[in-house]
């Protein structure tokens, strides 16, 4: 194996504390250890350059024990950047459902298009023109490059900056200015140049497993003497200082879940923006002041034209997003008084109907709840008489 740097030598950066040394045999000793603990994970299968790249956009924002089936089950549908190009985008973002962040789906389809119609259905082999396709940013491009083709680049994501900054002593917050550059051009340093790629992933899995956020499990490191965080510091995990983040936002909205006999009214998010191009029931933000069910009566007639006489509360689903949170308050709507305005981008849908089309997370949780789980029915059908007396809920009280 050969390395960038020459056998006995450091690499030098400068940190926010002064000199700081890589050791070159770090990058032997970190493979070496890779590659008797690796996991098993079902993009390191082969180095299929598409592979990588589906892996790659999932791993952006889900975990890598959470990404796996959904790997799996995209990648079986999906086999080859042909059939991704060839598909239509419901069938893309039904085979992503629940891994979030649909907008990755769509442009891993938009950039599928491309690879097929520009590059004669090869992925571009260099990071320039990796970064030219839609959803690859530096650091996927600098994943797909060194893995798939063996470019010496250093690729850092979340995982392997904390490692990174902790073997250097890095004492600003990852995303300060000048933070990434720095620890990639140390890390480019001691980068083995046969085993790019390798490198990289070895630093990810150290982190994800060895290296943790909190509590890092320093006595087991394979790299502990390359650390300057473990030399100097009496804890390591208090690297990397984290920025101050402002508080997520809660917002608050109504959902109108309308029944008319076996069939619930659902409508299509407009393309592009949150959860573009997803089904889900009608509703939107309660105004400040506004009640509940007012809200859901307003949004249903805004949106679609219907109004319904009978409302009926069912409780409240909550769900995180990156930025935000919400809060939804669920009314069951019957007897209808006008009817909804159909079309491409709203019908009437049975269950069997729904499950096939994509969905956000918080609209299956809707309906696993109300329409399967344990809080009252959507479709209005009676449930098994309970063994022991339900506590009455005082009308119109959420019931979450
Ligand atoms: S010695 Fe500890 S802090 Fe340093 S890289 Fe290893 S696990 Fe992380």
């Amino acid at each position: 194996m050969r390395f960038v740097s020459h056998p006995g030598a450091v690499a030098r950066g400068r940190s926010s504390t002064g000199a700081e040394r890589l050791p070159a045999r770090l990058g032997p000793e970190l493979l070496r250890w890779f590659d008797r603990h690796r996991r098993p994970l079902p993009w390191r299968r082969d180095r299929d350059p598409y592979r990588i790249w589906v892996a790659e956009t999932l791993l952006q924002q889900t975990r890598v024990a959470q990404a796996a089936p959904y790997f799996e089950r995209f990648v079986a549908r999906f086999p080859s950047v042909r059939t991704l190009a060839r598909a239509r985008e419901g069938e893309v973002l039904k085979s992503w459902e629940g891994a979030g962040y649909y907008a990755r789906a769509r442009r891993l389809r938009h950039a599928a298009r491309i690879v097929v119609g520009e590059h004669g259905g090869r992925l571009p082999r260099t990071v320039e023109a990796l970064e030219q396709l839609p959803g690859v940013g530096p650091y996927t491009a600098r994943a797909i490059a060194s893995l798939a083709f063996d470019r010496p680049v250093v690729a850092l994501e979340a995982n392997g900056l904390r490692v990174a900054a902790r073997w250097v002593r890095e004492q600003r917050p990852l995303a300060s200015a000048g933070v990434r550059p720095r620890l990639e051009r140390v890390l480019a340093s001691v980068l083995p140049s046969g085993r790019p790629g390798s490198f990289n992933e070895a630093v990810m899995e150290l982190g994800e497993t060895v290296c943790r956020p909190r509590a890092p499990r320093c006595p087991v490191c394979p790299v502990a003497f390359a650390c300057r965080a473990r030399r100097e510091l009496a804890d390591p995990g208090a690297i990397p200082r984290s920025a101050t983040r402002p508080p997520r936002p809660r917002v608050r909205a109504a959902v109108a879940v309308v029944v008319l006999g076996d069939r619930w009214l659902v409508q299509r998010r407009p393309p592009g923006g949150l959860l573009g191009g997803l089904w889900e029931f009608p509703g939107g933000r309660i105004e400040t002041g506004e009640d509940p069910r007012d809200a859901a009566r307003r949004e249903l007639s805004e949106e679609t034209g219907a109004k319904a006489r009978r409302w009926r509360a069912l409780g409240i689903v909550r769900h995180a997003y990156s930025h935000f949170s919400v809060e939804l308050h669920v009314f069951r709507a019957t007897d209808l008084q006008a009817p909804p305005r159909l079309g491409a981008a709203r019908r009437w849908v049975t269950r069997e109907e729904l499950a096939r089309l994509p969905i956000p997370r918080a609209t299956q949780k809707i309906v696993e709840r109300f329409a399967a789980g344990t809080g009252p029915d959507v479709t209005g059908a009676r449930r098994p008489a309970r063994p022991r007396a339900r506590r009455r809920r005082p009308r119109g009280t959420p019931g979450a």
